[in-house]
């Protein structure tokens, strides 16, 4: 299904583009998003541990200058689930990546209940570790949440240590994939975070999400894919990649009332904002 390009430039804000599911087509799935109108994309650098951090800044390093190809950031940082090898050297593995000026951010980081994994107080450790690495860094960070269903213990144990050990950095962030209640959006932008959403905004069932994201403001919200994952209808079941998001830009237009044009545009500000980029990224 051709998804037609979008009528100006958007941004993925967070895309697994090392993933090995794009093994076999990486160039020619950057070249699909440019086509789509996707300008630039925040390549996340979590692989599938800290020994991988770094693949997401090498993509950019081997896609940038290229024509026909949205301008490619990246990310460090270590995923909920694999903090328990979290060990010093990874430790200076990601204070020293997010030196490298193409790596604009720290994440994706947090606490994640939802699945069986790392136990709680190691998350909760070697996130408040990795604040500290952003912070010094001066580097957004990219926050994954998820509690158990139907609790709010993570956000509850987020909260507490953002208040403790972001708030007065005044660095901000996104809170990626939002799926909270109202309530968590609201202290989410209180303490100056972005709110991206991804396709399973799209999903039939996500309506609490959609009643949220309908309540915000323009801009405070950022569109993402979350690639390979997470496939917007009327694409869901294939894999996911970043010209695809043009659909759950166009849910998000429709919930806030906006057109097309002006979610691309608030959305991409929003981006450069945060990251203190210039304002012709993508072109
Ligand atoms: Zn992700």
């Amino acid at each position: 299904m051709h998804l037609g390009r979008f009528p100006l430039l958007l941004i993925d804000s967070h895309a697994h583009l090392d993933s090995e599911r794009y093994a076999e087509d990486r160039e020619a799935m950057l070249h699909r998003a440019f086509e789509a109108g996707v300008g630039a994309i925040l390549a996340i650098g979590i692989g599938e541990g800290p020994a991988e951090m770094h693949q997401a800044l090498e993509i950019c390093r081997q896609f940038n200058g290229q024509p026909d190809i949205p301008r490619l950031y990246a990310s460090a940082g270590i995923y909920p689930h694999n903090t328990p090898e979290a060990d010093e050297a990874a430790l200076a593995k990601l204070d020293s990546l997010l030196a490298e000026p193409e790596v604009i951010a720290c994440g994706e980081i947090g606490l994640d209940y939802y699945h069986e994994g790392a136990p709680h107080a190691v998350q909760l450790e070697v996130l408040t570790r990795q604040l500290e690495i952003a912070a010094a860094h001066k580097r957004p960070i990219l926050i994954h949440c998820r509690p158990k269903d139907g609790e709010v213990d993570a956000w509850d144990d987020l909260f507490v240590i953002l208040e403790e050990r972001w708030r007065s950095t005044g660095l901000g962030g996104v809170m990626h994939c939002f799926s909270g209640t109202w309530e968590q959006a609201q202290r989410s932008l209180d303490l100056g975070f972005l709110l991206s959403f991804a396709g399973n905004l799209t999903f039939p069932k996500a309506q609490p999400m959609r009643d949220v994201a309908a309540r915000l403001p323009l801009d405070r919200i950022l569109v993402e894919t979350d690639a390979p994952y997470l496939t917007p209808v009327p694409l869901r079941g294939k894999r996911n990649e970043s010209a695809f998001m043009v659909n759950t830009a166009r849910t998000l237009a429709e919930l806030l009332k906006v057109t097309e044009e002006e979610i691309a545009s608030a959305t991409t500000k929003n981006f450069q904002r945060l990251f203190r980029l210039r304002a012709d990224v993508g072109n």
